[in-house]
């Protein structure tokens, strides 16, 4: 922020206590959870930047609002207000919620898959969708630019789509195989990196040009128009709500995750901009699996908070200042040495582990290595997305190697305070000077899907 004075634009209202924990507990903790930080409990950790998912505070007005919600099983007035502002933010034609983003996910992504051998194609699929598109009897293929991988490289909008790939992936599989084309905006899984409108237009042109659904994985979208706004030509002068309405207008179909930029603890969305068919048969599925088309797994007051947040969410001041917070704390490390995806994006700081523990093999977790020393170090919960969350091939079940061995430090909405990023950052910095005693990881019990949920470890000793 260009400002001779930075705080926090609120001020706190309500307080929740946090704790601290000694070294000595921190290494018990770690153990009895298994060495996987999912396992740990809260009450246990110091500064939780394991997710910006559902995490966040919510507004005085959000609060207000859910006292006047409407609790009926069908046509809730709750329901019809978040209908409402769901369908003014996208002008889109129906709406119908769930209760979170892999609500949505299971119901839409199963609709498009009408045979076998079937592939949609994304910047990079978040992993509850690519989970889903698997269920769904799919295949998910991503086809993000290259510099996404090059994190030293300053690139304004490196969860861009490489168009030229995307174009010959739809030839080489067979456009009549393509179920759809989804648009995660921001690209959660490189780093919470924006893509640019320039970029979704050609990505439209293509999935018109073979008619192919395009969806949009939009859980960030509000951050994605952020980026637009700031470093794209033509869009400084457009407000936030104007961008996200041009991004919308290319699509088909939106999937929100809405416990990100709907400021909401639990939420989901499923919007479809005019396939009446489509929208008739997600409101079939949608009952058995989530709930009535009137609530989809909501109370009344979710979406009360909802409709409030979403709105919440479009606002500059809150925007900048959000982004600002991940600036703060992305460039204390990078002054450090700690190698960061940069530039850095929307929700989190994405920290290279590969590059700070070299000495660890993928298939031994370097990115596990570092979260886990950096909750020893101070109580502070990241998360790791590298080999560990890509998991293995559903065909050949052979760990895959990702591309980059991330710890990610998500920074959930309107929570901590600069301080708070000061611990973080500091710990951080601990942790890199002695990152040449790291040692990886290997399971002591595997789940089969979606593994670094709730699989087991133990530290690899070293030979
Ligand atoms: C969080 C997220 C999802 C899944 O949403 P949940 O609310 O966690 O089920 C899907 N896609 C993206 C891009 C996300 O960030």
């Amino acid at each position: 922020m260009n400002k001779k004075y930075v705080a926090e634009p609120y001020r706190i209202k309500m307080v929740e206590p946090i704790f601290e924990t000694t070294r000595e507990q921190r290494i018990e903790l770690l153990k009895n959870a298994g060495y996987n930080p999912f396992s740990l409990r809260s009450e246990d950790v110091y500064v939780d930047l394991l997710t910006d998912s559902g995490t966040g505070a919510m507004s005085q007005e959000q609060w207000a609002h859910m006292m006047t919600a409407d609790e009926a099983y069908a046509g809730s007035k709750s329901f019809y207000k978040l209908d409402g502002v769901v369908k003014h933010i996208t002008g889109y034609k129906y709406f119908i919620p769930a209760h979170q983003g892999r609500g949505a996910e299971q119901i839409v992504l199963p609709q498009l898959v009408t045979k076998k051998g079937m592939y949609f194609i994304s910047n990079i699929h978040f992993d509850t969708t690519r989970a889903h598109v698997e269920l769904a009897g799919a295949r998910a293929i991503d086809c993000v630019i290259e510099e996404c991988f090059q994190i030293d490289l300053d690139h304004p909008f490196k969860g861009n789509f490489d168009l030229k790939k995307l174009d010959e992936i739809i030839i080489e599989k067979g456009k009549e195989n393509i179920a759809g084309i989804i648009m995660t905006i921001t690209n959660n899984s490189a780093g919470g990196q924006p893509v640019s409108f320039e970029n979704m237009v050609e990505v439209q042109k293509i999935s018109k040009k073979y008619g192919i659904t395009l969806l949009i994985d939009g859980a960030r979208y509000a951050e994605n128009a952020f980026f637009i706004k700031e470093r794209e030509k033509g869009f400084s002068d457009k407000s936030i709500l104007d961008i996200a309405r041009m991004t919308f207008d290319l699509a088909d179909i939106f999937m929100m995750s809405a416990k990100k930029d709907g400021l909401v603890n639990m939420g989901g969305i499923i919007a479809i901009k005019d396939n009446e068919h489509l929208f008739k048969l997600c409101q079939t599925y949608i009952v058995p699996y989530e709930g009535f088309p009137t609530y989809g797994g909501l109370s009344g007051r979710d979406m009360e908070a909802l409709a409030q947040g979403l709105m919440e969410a479009l606002d500059m001041r809150f925007l900048t200042h959000r982004i600002d917070q991940i600036r703060y704390l992305g460039d204390m490390l990078k002054e450090a040495g700690v190698p960061i995806q940069y530039p850095i994006g929307g929700h989190a700081v994405f920290v290279d582990c590969g590059k700070i523990a070299p000495h660890i093999p993928y298939d031994q977790y370097p990115a596990l290595s570092v979260t886990n020393a950096l909750y020893i170090e101070a109580g502070v919960r990241g998360v790791e997305i590298g080999s560990l969350l890509l998991g293995r091939d559903p065909d050949t079940h052979v760990n895959l190697k990702s591309p980059i061995e991330f710890m990610r430090l998500t920074i959930p909405r309107r929570l901590y305070t600069y301080q708070h990023l000061d611990v973080v950052g500091k710990a951080m910095i601990e942790v890199f000077k002695h990152r040449d005693q790291l040692t990886g990881y290997e399971f002591s019990y595997e789940s089969p899907m979606l593994r670094h949920f709730t699989s087991t470890f133990k530290p690899v000793k070293k030979g």
